[in-house]
């Protein structure tokens, strides 16, 4: 009962803080939108529904099954340190794979097909977030499953680097202009919303940064941080000449599959 309202109180929660940063980046924007709200939302709703529907149905399930072997066959890195320590190695195990994982999108073609999709937005905000290919979900798969296999994570740490992914994933797409000075020291530790609008730009040599998910240890690590572009200077979404037709749903879902020897002329490497 009392880890029921716990779950619950924790949703509660979670929904607040959504509800607030949703709010928060109408009230105080980063960076001017360039089209309609309404139809973007709607669109990006729509593409993040369809995400989720076949995570329920594949990642979801899959990577819980891995995450209670883990437990029980204590195996993996976070039992190989084990207690806190080997929940935090674990998290940062995760979270370094998924920087890997997100340069590979943009490097290996086949990948950028669909990972383009999500960079076509062209505003970004908290619905950017979840403007994912369906298909996308069912690609990652078995990247997902080897994570949380080598990482060993249990279902409790898995569930920890899930709420901390999401946060900050919701976090750092949304348009909330922070101060400069706390955006700048949140930068230190993870992606903000002003690193993630460098790595959203059309342009080439600003979209190769700022691919850490969560962390920004990792972009540190790879000479990849980037802070000194203003976001005013910055246009959001995909250079390509394909990118003005693909923005809508229907052109999106089939781009990666319709165009992919045009799109993959396109691809940046
Ligand atoms: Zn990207």
């Amino acid at each position: 009962m009392a880890s029921r309202l716990a779950k619950i109180a924790g949703l509660a929660a979670a929904g607040a803080a959504v509800g607030t940063l949703l709010l928060a980046e109408r009230a105080r924007p980063l960076r001017k939108q360039t089209r309609e709200a309404l139809p973007r939302l709607a669109r990006n709703g729509a593409m993040g529904a369809a995400c989720q529907a076949v995570i329920m149905v594949s990642e979801g399930p899959i990577t819980e099954a891995i995450a209670q072997e883990n437990k029980r066959r204590k195996r993996g890195l976070q039992h190989a340190i084990g207690g806190w320590p080997g929940r935090i190695a674990a998290v940062l195990l995760m979270d370094y794979t998924y920087y890997l994982w997100h340069v590979a999108t943009h490097k290996v073609p086949f990948l950028w097909r669909f990972h383009r999709v999500h960079h076509l937005d062209p505003d970004m905000d908290m619905s950017t977030a979840v403007r994912f290919h369906a298909a996308d979900m069912l690609i990652s798969t078995p990247m997902r499953m080897l994570q949380v296999r080598i990482s060993g994570a249990d279902p409790e740490t898995h569930n920890l680097w899930r709420g901390f992914f999401l946060g900050s994933v919701l976090f750092h797409h949304s348009n909330l202009r922070l101060p400069e000075s706390v955006d700048a020291a949140l930068a230190n530790v993870v992606t903000t919303p002003r690193l993630h609008g460098i790595h959203h730009s059309q342009r080439l040599d600003e979209m190769d940064s700022n691919w850490s998910a969560g962390f920004t240890l990792w972009d540190k690590l790879h000479g990849t941080l980037r802070t000194d572009v203003p976001q005013e200077e910055i246009t959001i979404g995909v250079d390509d000449p394909l990118a003005e037709r693909d923005i809508a749903l229907l052109p999106a879902l089939q781009a990666p599959f319709r165009e992919a020897r045009e799109t993959d002329e396109f691809a940046p490497s």
